[in-house]
């Protein structure tokens, strides 16, 4: 079993052992992700990047990633390859040639 396999199983099994699946519908699950991701945005608030805790940083970004990988579970889906498909799309959206060093999106390349 590789490494991220490995991970998918103990926040599954940290889900079991808590009797927690009950609560985790997608649509909760989503609303969590959410809140997680502002808990992260508001490490930055006020401040110039840099000044972000780090420690803070790392915790809020944990809780984004298991409430990501749960609705992943939820559906049973191969994060690494849906990830890797979105990548692609986003390769054909962006080809260097025309995103290299320019922030503008895909529509307006
Ligand atoms: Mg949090």
């Amino acid at each position: 079993m590789n490494e991220f396999k490995e991970l998918m199983t103990e926040i599954d099994r940290f889900t079991e052992e808590r009797d927690w699946d009950q609560f985790h519908n997608p649509k909760d699950l989503a609303v969590a992700l959410s809140i997680e991701a502002s808990e992260l945005m508001e490490l930055y608030l006020w401040k110039k990047p840099e000044e972000a805790n780090i420690g803070k940083v790392k915790e809020e970004l944990a809780d984004v990633f298991n409430y990501a990988f749960l609705i992943a579970s939820k559906y049973q889906l191969d994060v690494p390859a849906i990830v890797r498909e979105k990548m692609a799309e986003n390769a054909r959206k962006y080809p260097v040639e025309k995103a290299k060093g320019v922030a503008t999106k895909y529509d307006e390349l």
